[in-house]
């Protein structure tokens, strides 16, 4: 079955309104940040709001267990300043909470930056942290996400995901997000994924796979950049992005665009229209649509 869903916001109206969001888009599912992506600030979660939300996805046919919540990109686990380390360590346990509080299983977490420091340094801090944070009694998990190896990023390997999850002591609790414009831009070929999941089977396990975020990407493999594009318009290009979605081996498994919202034309800054309605449409039909980027400023204009 094609789970598929994009980012969506996690405003006033709460989980409530991300589902709102996705419904617009067609999808079956979704990924919120509890709050601003760049930023720690968080609200209490309103108990009457989530269950409203619960009852519109059950109305439309929504697994909360393929809905999934993002942690902000400034929590570094790698790092080895100690009060970073606590600052990391407080802030995911409490969103871990606040995901229990909403009934949702799934937690993606950047691995974190490896700064003046080494790369298996940075690795085990990782671990660490990771086992100060996750716990049986909670049914959360964390998600590493694979990155492109900007600047001096964690996890752009799967062999370096392999290090810190077979230190982890709750194997139960961890897995990992994949990010099809992070894994291009790290040096993976797209256009081989069966051999990038078969390397990822023997060093990880495919089980451990508990999201995939579709992007497509700005730059070439190999480019270290980390820019997303959308789906058909970038280097990976619409026939790669659509096996990947459609590979057997991760059916079932949520699928989630990150892709940027579009200006009025191509040097427009002010990006305010979201290309997720009209990208979900064009992986279900399976069909590249040439005048995507058009499309969607006439319908939201
Ligand atoms: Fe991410
Ligand atoms: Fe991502
Ligand atoms: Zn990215």
């Amino acid at each position: 079955m094609l789970v598929i869903g994009s980012h969506v916001s996690f405003n006033k109206e709460q989980l409530l309104g991300s589902i709102k969001e996705a419904l617009s888009y067609n999808a079956n599912t979704f990924m919120f940040y509890t709050g601003a992506p760049q930023n720690t600030l968080r609200n209490k979660i309103d108990s009457n709001l989530t269950s409203q939300a619960i009852k519109l996805m059950q109305e439309n046919g929504f697994d909360i267990n393929n809905v999934i919540c993002h942690a902000p990109y400034i929590v570094n686990p790698a790092t080895s300043d100690v009060s970073k380390q606590e600052f990391a360590v407080n802030f995911l346990i409490n969103e871990l909470k606040r995901c229990e509080e909403l009934k949702v299983k799934k937690i993606v977490l950047h691995p974190g930056s490896a700064v003046n420091i080494s790369r298996s340094e940075g690795l085990s801090n990782i671990s660490d942290r990771l086992n100060e944070i996750l716990n049986e009694d909670i049914n959360v998990t964390i998600l590493l996400e694979t990155m492109a190896g900007k600047g001096n990023e964690m996890g752009i390997t799967t062999q370096e995901l392999k290090e810190i999850i077979d230190k982890v002591k709750v194997k139960s609790r961890i897995g990992v997000c994949l990010d099809t414009c992070h894994l291009n831009d790290a040096g993976y070929d797209m256009s081989k994924f069966d051999e990038y999941l078969d390397e990822f089977d023997n060093l990880i396990g495919i089980d451990k796979i508990g999201c995939i975020h579709i992007n497509d990407s700005k730059n070439n493999i190999a480019s270290h950049k980390d820019r997303h594009e959308v789906i058909g318009v970038g280097t990976i290009g619409f026939d790669n992005i659509v096996n990947i979605i459609y590979n057997k081996r991760l059916d079932g498994i949520p699928k989630i665009l990150e892709t940027p919202y579009i200006g009025e034309d191509e040097n427009d800054k002010n990006r305010i229209y979201p290309p997720y309605k009209f990208e979900i449409e064009m992986i279900k039909n399976k069909v590249f649509n040439k005048n995507i980027l058009n499309d969607i400023r006439s319908y939201y204009k």
